[in-house]
């Protein structure tokens, strides 16, 4: 059996959730409201019969699966909610802002079978945490004892012993639980004595690595993982002892376990061809395409704002990489990350974006709107807080009290943080800036997109249920509820 998480996959929950019968009895309707630029359908689903409207969002970015698959598990639960009324609330749904960037994400990861779906899922979620914590440790190991003016030999070896055994950095990584292992490598370098030369040092370093890795039981994650770092460490020191001056740059290894499989499967062959040129043009990393955020041409849908800081970025022609794990890959560009706009001599808005404001802007002046949630995928927090600078004083004040409530009723369920930061560049920011009530959660905890979320199953029922209980919760609030915010004029 294939694992579920694919586009055929969500067409089919979508077809068989307007089949369950208590939906049925709350009036589930499903429009196509649009096409994408692939000619991906643009699904919107309303449930309810009542006069307040509350929108629910998901699928933004491509990777971010479980938010996707969150909003449809809310579906069905929903005869389940408590405070759900259909007389007095109809939902507006949109379950898959993004489906070409979903897509391509799912599509990349569609080899795992279901039997090991988890335990992939597992291992993925270590790689792409380890990528971080790998980098962090050896960057500084190369800092601290190389990279220093006195290069005396017999010091160089003092200031790597002496990293090895004190160094913040490098003692996180026995504290993670992926390598337990490193005292072996430790240990060993306390033992060399009598070094006479860099390449010296660097082949003797080389030799126990490869000590190390012959011991490997490379069927255990663990230490497929721990083999990962003591390679990229021998790269490091292959490196040195070659005298090349150029950044290091090693292979990621959530990256590495896909990049082999290319750009096929998708529902669309013409995304395809034109996914795999925006790699060769812009030489994304191969495997990359894991973690596809933005949509298919290759714009990530929050930063498609006028203010995003990828204008600035494109006038100064600077080049720009995403954070770590993502720092392999271009930002500001099509691509995985993505860019702002296409064209940024002309800006517009991506289709999947204007379809969204469409129906938030109808349901607002036809007096019906309550809130909006957009759902993305991993850290567990709250974005509440409209940008003061650009709205004016009484707008904001309204937006920021009612925001505040509602972030404060979904944080008692769900113990998510909320943050006090608010931002100009997002979409999601103008979103919060334009109409009452636009709360972007971030789901799961557990990260590491599209894959990350499912390495531990109980994980996801966490989530699923923490997030339905404040969803119910925001129901029972905003049944009582009166008093609408009606301002047409809230930008400055
Ligand atoms: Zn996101």
């Amino acid at each position: 059996m294939m694992n579920q998480l694919n586009y055929l996959n969500y067409k089919e929950r979508l077809e068989s959730l307007l089949e369950n019968p208590l939906l049925k009895e709350y009036g589930i309707k499903k429009y196509t409201i649009g096409k994408t630029n692939y000619a991906y359908d643009f699904d919107y689903l309303t449930v309810g019969y009542g006069e307040k409207d509350i929108f629910l969002v998901g699928g933004t970015h491509g990777s971010e699966v479980i938010s996707t698959d969150f909003i449809l598990q809310l579906l069905s639960s929903l005869p389940t909610l408590e405070h759900f009324d259909p007389n007095v609330f109809t939902l507006k749904i949109i379950p898959l802002q993004n489906p070409e960037g979903y897509d391509i994400s799912t599509a990349t990861f569609s080899s795992i079978d279901f039997l090991n779906f988890e335990d992939k899922a597992y291992e993925y979620y270590l790689r792409y945490r380890a990528d971080n914590i790998i980098y962090t440790a050896i960057q500084e190991l190369v800092r601290v004892t190389f990279e220093v003016p006195n290069d005396i030999m017999e010091d160089v070896l003092q200031r790597l012993k002496n990293f090895t055994l004190h160094n913040e950095k490098w003692l996180r990584l026995k504290q993670n639980r992926v390598f337990p292992k490193i005292d072996e490598f430790n240990h060993a370098i306390q033992e060399i004595e009598d070094i006479s030369s860099k390449e010296e040092l660097c082949g003797e370093l080389i030799m126990h690595l490869k000590q190390i890795e012959n011991r490997l039981n490379l069927s255990s994650v663990q230490d497929k993982m721990y083999f990962f770092f003591l390679n990229a460490l021998e790269e490091v020191f292959i490196q040195m002892l070659m005298e090349r001056k150029r950044k290091i740059v090693f292979p990621k290894l959530y990256q590495d376990m896909f990049k082999e499989h290319g750009f096929h499967g998708l529902q669309s062959k013409e995304l395809e061809k034109d996914i795999e040129s925006i790699y060769k043009i812009y030489h994304h990393p191969l495997g990359s395409q894991i973690n596809f955020d933005a949509n298919g041409s290759g714009v990530n849908l929050n930063a498609n704002h006028l203010h995003s800081i990828g204008m600035e970025a494109y006038q100064k022609h600077e080049v720009f990489y995403g954070l770590s794990p993502k720092d392999n890959i271009q930002k500001y560009v099509p691509g995985p990350i993505g860019t702002s706009c296409l064209n940024y001599h002309n800006f517009t808005y991506a289709v999947e974006n204007i379809f969204l404001e469409n129906l938030i802007k109808e349901s607002f002046y036809q007096g019906r709107y309550e809130m909006t949630f957009l759902y993305h995928s991993s850290g567990g927090m709250i974005y509440y807080k409209p940008y003061q600078d650009l709205m004016k004083k009484e707008a904001y004040f309204d937006f920021y009290q009612y925001n505040q409530t509602l972030a404060e009723i979904y944080e008692r369920s769900t113990n998510y943080q909320i943050l006090e930061e608010s931002s100009t560049t997002g979409y999601g920011d103008y979103l919060r800036r334009t109409y009452p009530g636009v709360l972007l959660i971030e789901l799961s905890k557990m990260g590491g997109n599209p894959l990350g979320p499912y390495g531990d199953k109980s994980n996801t029922i966490r989530v699923f249920e923490e997030n339905n209980a404040a969803i119910n919760e925001v129901f029972h609030y905003l049944k009582k509820k009166k008093r609408k915010i009606k301002r047409k004029d809230n930008n400055a």
